[in-house]
């Protein structure tokens, strides 16, 4: 299917640019373009304008930040390198899990964080991973930059706190002691999104957060799975406590039927994915199931 719809093509070449076209009304910043394209076939979306700001060298590189507190993944980092990168992996191991579990190689190839985020479906699988690291969105605008902490990012399907003219630059994620997860099921092997999925984390001094995806408008954090994972030793913690936190998140949720599933599924496979992916962690912070994307479910 091709695109009916006309629009002009601008290839920014640096920061300054790209901002003077996204000031310019009916202008979409374009990355990967692995959402963008599709919208622009089915004319979800008719731009003017489209600028492809891969190329800008502020959106680069995936670095420790001076002072060494933060990780900075730039805005045009493709998924791929996430998923690879050892930095990402010790200091975001959800993230690159969840990463390493998105579309196939060639998707994952042009397909970047900041996109996934950006076009904020309630699917978005980076979405959970950043939520439970305490990530901050990194925002260009015509006054400078500023720094939108994830809780206050999504805003509903597709919305965000992007305003108008804005660019994301890049994702500061703070470098914290913890082990973490990311589990998803879909509904077959292969380039399919989420019917549900989960981030847990745990800290060195015991503070758990846990985060799901496509069970509500926008990605949520779940208080009540994390109220029952906490003030336990995590060392110690049962296969009973694990089950605990996931009926605590499954009822906390608040999926919807559709295409992809229905409402009771998706909330009591919540429950596994929590009990699996605070199983992983926990597994983890012992030294054990360190490899990525062992966890996923798929029904084939
Ligand atoms: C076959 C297939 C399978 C997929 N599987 C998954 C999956 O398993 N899980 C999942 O979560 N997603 C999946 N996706 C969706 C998609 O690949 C991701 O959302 C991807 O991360 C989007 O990134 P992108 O760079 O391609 O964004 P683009 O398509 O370039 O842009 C998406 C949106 O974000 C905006 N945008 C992009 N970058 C910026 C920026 N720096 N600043 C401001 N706005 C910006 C664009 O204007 C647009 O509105 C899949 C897509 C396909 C085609």
């Amino acid at each position: 299917m091709s695109i009916a719809h006309e629009f002009e093509y601008e290839r920014a070449a640096t920061l300054a640019e790209a901002l003077g076209w996204l000031a310019k009304p009916g202008t979409m910043a374009l990355a990967g373009g692995t959402d963008l394209i599709a919208w622009l076939r089915d004319g979800a979306v008719t731009p003017k304008r489209v600028v492809d700001v891969k190329g800008i060298p502020e959106l680069q590189g995936i670095a420790k930040e001076r002072g060494g507190r933060w990780l900075r993944v730039g805005a045009a980092v493709p998924l791929a390198e996430v998923v690879e990168s050892e930095l990402v992996r010790e200091v975001a191991p959800e993230l690159a899990e969840a990463a390493s579990m998105m579309a196939s190689v060639g998707v994952r190839n042009r397909g970047t964080v900041a996109g996934n985020i950006c076009s904020a479906v309630p699917c978005c699988d980076c979405g959970p991973a950043l939520l439970v690291l305490g990530a901050e969105v990194v925002v260009a605008g015509k006054g400078g930059e500023r720094r939108v902490g994830i809780d206050d990012w999504f805003l509903g399907p597709r919305k965000t706190a992007l305003k108008l003219g804005e660019l994301v630059t890049g994702i500061r994620i703070p470098i914290r002691a913890h082990w973490g997860a990311f589990a998803k099921l879909k509904r077959y092997r292969g380039e399919d999104l989420a019917q549900a999925s989960a981030a847990v984390s745990v800290s060195e001094k015991g503070e758990w957060r846990v985060a799901l995806g496509s069970v509500g408008p926008v990605p949520m954090r779940s208080p009540a799975a994390e109220k029952a994972l906490s003030g336990k030793d995590a060392g110690k913690l049962s296969a009973a406590d694990f089950e605990q936190a996931g009926e605590a998140a499954a009822q906390e949720a608040r999926p919807i039927t559709d295409i992809r599933s229905s409402e009771t599924y998706r909330r009591l496979m919540t429950a596994v994915l929590v009990k699996r992916a605070a199983a992983q962690a926990v597994a983890r912070r012992a030294g054990k199931g360190v490899e990525l994307g062992v966890n996923v479910m798929e029904e084939d």
